[in-house]
């Protein structure tokens, strides 16, 4: 045995059987050479990104019904042990999908669900991939459980780690809102503000964990396990339509990962039989402030231009999308779109969402909401077909981009006079 390998067998503890579920190894995106799962991203062959590939055994629709309400139903198609539910974890997901009749006849639409994500452990949809990162660092034997974050991230991850007994590190741009920044603090004492855009403080990470050993960085060196957590948003989806697929779908993009693998759960449930095949439409939606997929989309181009985000939906301030390129792909093999609205727009859509279906969603979902709008005004998008449209996170975390829009009506003295003379309603 050389020094090199005696010194990796001593750090690096021995994973146990089964640790990754039905997950066989990890896949290159680009040019398809194979690694063996471990926190791996990127190809030794080529540097493109890692996927996670399955040797899925035959599910039933039975056996996930039989499961419980959250994430865990679909342990059989994401890359965790059998014994999940027995390691503490905050069980995010099975979240609501509503019927919006309200929002739908308000803009034309035949047929409008909201997959309701806001709901959620810490209230963004970000829960569902970092329980799957946390298993991934569990098996691993990570020390360390962290992230560069936009904010919601940082939450979902600083609340993992607390209710596992793991240390957690989470690091935010230092321009964050207030409420994230606390939804974070709350949980952890090492948030760490970084001076600069979501794209240096993910730089910062990416060299701290080429560095440390023993760090999980959820969405970057465990980043295929974290992303794979997203399929869940399309099983659920799909089940709670009664096993069917909807026409279309309206997802927002910050790095593109939920877009493409909300996308490929949908194909594994067609090929596990789950669901009949049809074909979906996919779109995706950004800020202008921050939109160089849709830019992409729209110039026809097949890379993406990185720019520098200014915009209020912070969540999805990636100026420089890992997954971007997929999602253009998808995007345009499925028929669908990219596109992008300004940052009075989504502060009109995040209103017209609480004032139709009573959902309070923040910037990313004003951002989802106000493209779906602009697609069906402007003729993209068809009016007629079943749409989904998912709400990734809560309004609550991003108050000050609507306290202009809304208040009190009037402020009366406490008499029936005063109210009939404030004439409100
Ligand atoms: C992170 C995030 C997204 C987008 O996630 P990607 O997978 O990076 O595209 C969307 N909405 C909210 C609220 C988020 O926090
Ligand atoms: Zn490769």
């Amino acid at each position: 045995m050389t020094a090199q390998s005696s010194t990796q067998a001593a750090t690096r503890p021995v994973v146990r059987e089964g640790a990754f579920g039905h997950a066989t190894g990890l896949a290159c995106r680009e040019c398809g050479a194979t690694q063996e799962l471990g926190p791996h991203y990127v190809c030794s062959e080529c540097f493109g990104p890692l996927e996670i590939v399955y040797d899925f055994p035959a599910v039933t629709r039975e056996q996930i019904e039989a499961g419980p309400a959250n994430i865990w139903r679909y342990k059989a198609l994401l890359p965790v042990p059998d014994d999940i539910e027995t390691s503490p974890n905050l069980e995010p997901g099975f979240t609501r999908l509503l019927r919006a009749d309200n929002l739908a006849a308000e803009l034309g639409l035949s047929r409008l669900w909201v997959k309701d994500d806001s709901t959620n452990p810490t209230n963004s949809f970000k829960d569902r991939v970092v329980a799957c990162a946390l298993s991934a660092a569990r098996e691993l034997g990570s020390k360390v459980f962290a992230c560069p974050s936009t904010g919601n991230l940082a939450n979902a991850v600083a609340a993992a780690g607390a209710r596992a007994g793991i240390k957690t590190v989470v690091f935010i741009p230092s321009n964050l809102e207030t409420p994230k920044k606390v939804n974070s603090a709350i949980y952890t004492e090492n948030l760490v503000a970084v001076d600069g855009n979501y794209d240096d403080v993910n730089k910062l990470a990416s060299e701290i964990a080429g560095e440390e050993d023993g760090w999980a960085f959820v969405n970057v060196n465990v980043r295929p396990f974290y992303a794979e957590g997203s399929k869940t948003l399309g099983y659920e989806i799909a089940e709670q339509l009664g096993w069917r697929l909807p026409d279309q779908i309206v997802i927002p993009v910050a790095s593109g990962s939920q877009l493409t693998k909300v996308h490929k759960a949908f194909r594994e449930l067609v090929k596990l039989g789950l669901v009949e095949d049809k074909p979906v439409k996919i779109y995706g939606a950004q800020a202008t402030g921050c939109s160089p997929v849709s830019e992409a989309f729209r110039q026809g181009w097949d890379a993406i231009k990185p720019v520098r985000p200014d915009t209020i939906a912070k969540s999805l301030a990636i100026g420089n999308p890992a997954d971007g390129i997929y999602v253009l792909d998808i995007c345009r093999e499925t028929g669908g779109a990219v596109a992008d609205i300004s940052d009075d727009e989504v502060r009109d859509a995040i209103v017209l969402l609480a004032r139709t279906e009573g959902i309070f969603t923040e910037t990313a979902g004003g951002t989802t909401v106000g493209v779906l709008k602009k697609l069906v005004e402007s003729g993209v998008l068809d009016p007629e077909l079943e749409t989904v449209v998912i709400n990734t996170g809560h309004g609550l975390k991003t108050l000050d981009a609507v306290t202009d829009l809304v208040g009190p009506a009037a402020t009366i003295a406490p008499t029936y006079q005063a109210f009939v003379d404030a004439d409100i309603v």
